[in-house]
């Protein structure tokens, strides 16, 4: 495809411009270069992103089964309301008296988001879910801190945790503790009693874990943090699992981050915008970030907590994105949110019984969410790996899973369906799956070739990530 600097003609050009009315006023300097626009017209211009925006897999493609990603339908009533003028035509800067309805808009937000976690407060602040793990770390390094106990510098994170949970513990100060999961991929209770101390500052988890499996032991290990000092952080990217089923506070956390990006139905892919609320138990709301919004007699003002860990973000963050939340939430209300858990489960569930009929899993169990297939076995036997099967994916109109992660799985694919796939679609892609399978011991060559039919073959996504190029050379 050509570049849009590579089409047209120089005499070509839109003018969308009406004639200048007021005084033209130009520069002293002289520019040392003429502006380089595109040459294009109307119609080649549209035609132009047209073609790009084919190129690009959405949720509105196909299948989209990224583990540990969550990627759902995003219902299109969601995006009508988040564009109307009242949520659209606002100032941050307006005052909390003019804003009313967006200030109910977030405090309604933080009081479901209250009872869906078992917590007792939130900020709505963070952009993203590992920005609100470095705010809930912030507020534990707080709490520490506040009870003069400075020797508390360790955070205890298991080697099944998504890679932004030891980044993030970093970022906020502390040292990373990491301990390993037993065969049955939860955690190893023998090493976590091994690993705390007075040192403790808390322990960083998701349960289900990034191998879509429940931690039976969640009580015994969030007592075993507790009784040595330290509090326990929820990775709450999973909640998809367990939403109105079982919530992080009644697991014994005391501060956890959503992301509305993935659980709440909000469109997320290619850098946002998202959000990442964190929640708290109440010993921690007085550290979280303000303001807040608090509600008297149907009024809503802001209020900055008492021993506020200060902003972690301009204004009240991703506002648009709340709104599609709430929106989300009040659509399905308390009855159907846990149907979306349980469907979930049982579609994971069940593409895993049908594909375990050749592939091996990691965890030969049931499954939360999304579940992990090792192609250790087959790669040994046919020399076609995961990246081989996710290549081949990709001519069958299909977005690849998850590859290579967790890093505790040799040749892991990682899929989630999530609870918006009819069973008709999740049988075409295990069929296809399947197929592939065969077709890794019957005809290896054509998986390394895969794929064929993409605007673009295997690139060197080394290069790509480490010299993109994002400039045009114009010589
Ligand atoms: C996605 C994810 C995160 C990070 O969330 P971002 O919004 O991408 O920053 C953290 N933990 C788990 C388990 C996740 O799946």
């Amino acid at each position: 495809m050509k570049l849009i600097f590579e089409k047209g003609a120089p005499d070509q050009h839109l003018s969308l411009l009406p004639a200048c009315d007021v005084p033209e006023v130009s520069f002293k300097e002289e520019r040392a270069l003429p502006l380089r626009l595109p040459h294009v017209s109307e119609n080649e211009l549209t035609r132009h992103y047209k073609q790009l925006s084919d190129r690009v897999h959405g949720m509105n493609d196909g299948f989209y089964p990224l583990g540990s990603c969550t990627m759902k339908y995003n219902p299109k009533i969601d995006e009508e309301l988040a564009a109307l003028p009242g949520f659209t035509q606002i100032h941050p800067l307006q005052s909390a008296e003019t804003a009313q309805g967006c200030l109910e808009v977030l405090h309604t937000m933080e009081k479901n988001l209250c009872e869906i976690t078992g917590l007792d407060a939130f900020t709505l602040q963070p952009a993203a879910g590992a920005h609100g793990e470095f705010t809930g770390l912030l507020l534990i390094k707080a709490y520490h801190v506040h009870h003069k106990d400075f020797a508390r510098t360790k955070i205890i994170v298991p080697d099944s945790a998504h890679g932004t949970n030891p980044a993030s513990a970093r970022m906020a100060g502390f040292d990373v503790v990491n301990i390993p999961s037993g065969p049955d991929g939860c955690v190893d209770l023998e090493a976590l009693k091994a690993a705390v101390g007075p040192d403790t500052a808390g322990l960083m988890l998701t349960n289900p874990n990034t191998v879509g499996i429940f931690d039976k032991n969640i009580l015994k290990i969030t007592e075993i943090i507790h009784k040595a000092g330290g509090l326990c952080y929820y990775d709450g990217a999973n909640l998809n699992a367990v939403l109105g089923v079982v919530r992080p506070g009644d697991m014994g956390f005391d501060a956890c981050h959503l992301n509305l990006h993935k659980s709440f139905a909000t469109p997320h892919g290619g850098g946002g915008p998202g959000a990442g609320p964190v929640g708290c138990k109440a010993e921690l709301a007085q550290f979280l970030p303000g303001p807040q919004v608090e509600e008297k007699g149907g009024k809503y003002k802001f209020v900055t907590p008492k021993y506020s860990i200060g902003r972690v973000r301009g204004f009240a963050g991703n506002f648009d994105v709340v709104v599609k939340a709430l929106c989300y939430l009040l659509t399905l209300g308390k009855e159907e949110l846990p149907h979306v858990a349980e469907n979930a489960v049982l579609n994971a569930n069940y593409m895993m019984a049908r594909l375990k009929t050749s592939y091996t899993m990691a965890y030969d169990t049931f499954c939360m969410h999304e579940f992990v297939m090792s192609l250790e076995g087959l790669h040994k036997e046919t020399g076609i790996a995961a990246m081989d099967i996710a290549k081949g994916l990709l001519d069958h109109g299909i977005h690849p899973p998850t590859m290579y992660f967790p890093l505790i799985v040799h040749e892991a694919l990682m899929i989630e369906p999530c609870e918006t796939e009819s069973k008709e679609i999740m049988d075409e892609v295990c069929d296809v799956f399947l197929q592939l399978f065969e077709e890794a011991k019957t005809n290896p060559q054509a998986l390394h070739d895969a794929p064929l039919h993409t605007p673009v073959r295997r690139l060197d996504e080394v290069a790509a990530a480490r010299h993109a190029i994002v400039r045009y050379n114009f010589d």
